[in-house]
């Protein structure tokens, strides 16, 4: 298997790379995002705990996340890697998902952090929330919160996967292809 962990703050582009990365590398996506607001659009009953927190710009507790984390791994056998956008988000959650990865006998291969100026993800989380609907970009508070919750409680995971040389800081502003050039160089460099 090989398994890469794509970080950024909010609006950093995780998902718009992520799209691109998993077609090239065969890998299958876990947007833990994705996940939770597919199922508060179905109201299901982590749907409606996820967006009590969602619509607030907190991070879901970590009980939860981790929950669903596993059941999305191991429902999926056959897959030849995964890409993980969204998560971890926290050192607890870095760590069960080294557990969990461990017990299907794989591990991080690489860890691509995306690097974007505060300014220009408040202009493109703004833009996305009009294009979306999406509630948690509408406003400017939401978006705060996020990049707190963030700097706070997501940023110390990068020096834990520096610790593992497994880390590669990406440079995230630019032309999409141009970006997503920058990151394959950074996998291709670390396989
Ligand atoms: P973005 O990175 O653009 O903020 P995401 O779609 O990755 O957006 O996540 C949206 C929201 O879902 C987060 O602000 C958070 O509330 C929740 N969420 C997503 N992933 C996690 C996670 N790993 N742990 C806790 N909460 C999460």
């Amino acid at each position: 298997m090989f398994n890469v962990i794509i970080f950024g703050p909010p609006g950093a582009g995780k998902g718009t790379q992520s799209a691109m990365l998993l077609e090239k590398y065969e890998l299958v996506h876990l947007s833990t995002g994705d996940v939770f607001r597919s199922n508060i659009k179905g109201e299901t009953e982590l749907g409606i705990l996820a967006k009590s927190y969602i619509d607030k710009g907190q991070l879901v507790p970590d009980e939860v996340t981790i929950a669903m984390v596993e059941d999305f791994l191991k429902t999926r056998p056959d897959a030849k890697g995964f890409i993980f956008d969204g998560f971890p988000r926290t050192i607890s959650q870095g760590e069960a998902l080294d557990t969990i990865l461990s017990n299907l006998n794989t591990t991080i291969d690489t860890v691509l952090a995306l690097e974007v100026e505060e300014d220009e993800l408040v202009k493109r989380l703004l833009e996305r929330g009009k294009q979306s609907g999406r509630v948690d970009d509408q406003s400017e508070e939401t978006i705060r919160n996020r990049f707190g919750e963030y700097n706070n409680k997501t940023e110390p995971l990068l020096a834990y996967y520096e610790k593992q040389d497994k880390l590669s800081r990406v440079h995230g502003m630019g032309q999409i292809d141009e970006i997503f050039a920058r990151l394959c160089e950074a996998i291709d460099k670390k396989a």
